[in-house]
């Protein structure tokens, strides 16, 4: 159910571990490279917390319909859109609005016509619950020398790969290390069903792919480490006061294999959760 009070945050971090190497590109070259990767001004590269929210949500999309979630997918080419696009639902929405409906029938219609992917992770009409950090370094990875790769140059009249045009690009070596932090707030028992869903999904060896040119191996890593926290606003004030004003680091910790097992309700934790 929507609402506009606080009812809890979540904090789940984690590690993401890459298996082969990583591009995202900056959109940028150099002198070195035709294609260099997102740094920060300090040099480091990172990944986007952008980015790994659209993974984080299209991994959910996958799986959400087969596990009886109801799911859009914003990639238009899956032919599969969301209630939310439907004109008539949008009709009818802006039609409360102008007749100065109150928020809460705003907010019911939305919880009765939006997806369950939508409700956690937002859409044109409701913001999102689910908020991702840009994935720095782990502090004790340290990266000496820049990696650059030749690629295949696109012909950009034919889309095609065109031989003999030089084209090379960086990555981050394979072995490189990003803090996962994300928060979660007024998640109901669905959303932290999906979110169970994708941290499964991404804690299994080379389930997580990450930036470009993954179609040729590139990017593939898988989560590890993963703990969840969480404050709850029902509970006393002094609790609560305690939890906001205080480190969330120092809040008691669900592993990742316990959060999947409470919030997928299978019996067991799934393997390697
Ligand atoms: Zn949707």
């Amino acid at each position: 159910m929507f609402t506009s009070r606080l009812l809890n945050r979540y904090f789940i971090t984690g590690e993401v571990a890459l298996k082969t190497p990583l591009h995202i590109g900056s959109g940028k070259g150099d002198v070195e490279t035709d294609s260099a990767v997102v740094r920060y001004l300090n040099g480091n590269p990172y990944v986007p917390g952008s980015s790994f929210k659209g993974v984080l949500r299209s991994t959910i999309e996958r799986l959400a319909g087969a596990l009886g979630y109801r799911t859009c997918c914003l990639d238009e080419s899956s032919g599969s859109k969301c209630p939310t696009v439907d004109e008539e639902v949008q009709k009818g929405y802006l039609e409360m609005q102008e007749r100065g409906e109150r928020e809460e029938k705003l907010l019911e219609f939305l919880d009765k016509h939006l997806c369950d992917t939508c409700k956690a992770f937002g859409s044109p009409f409701a913001g999102s619950k689910v908020f991702v950090d840009d994935l720095g370094l782990k502090p004790d990875v340290h990266l000496d020398k820049r990696e650059i790769r030749d690629g295949v140059g696109i012909d950009r009249d034919t889309g095609t790969a065109k031989g003999r045009v030089k084209f090379d690009y960086e990555t981050v070596p394979a072995d490189a290390r990003f803090q996962m932090n994300i928060v979660a707030e007024n998640a109901t028992s669905q959303d932290l069903s999906l979110l169970a869903i994708a941290l499964c999904e991404m804690q299994r060896e080379g389930n997580l792919r990450l930036g470009g040119i993954t179609s040729r191996g590139l990017g593939w890593g898988q989560l590890v480490d993963v703990q969840v926290r969480k404050i709850d606003f029902n509970g006393p004030p002094a609790v609560v006061r305690e939890a906001l004003l205080g480190d969330w680091r120092t809040l008691p910790a669900e592993g990742g294999a316990d959060f999947v097992k409470e919030h997928l309700k299978t019996k067991e934790a799934p393997k390697p959760c």
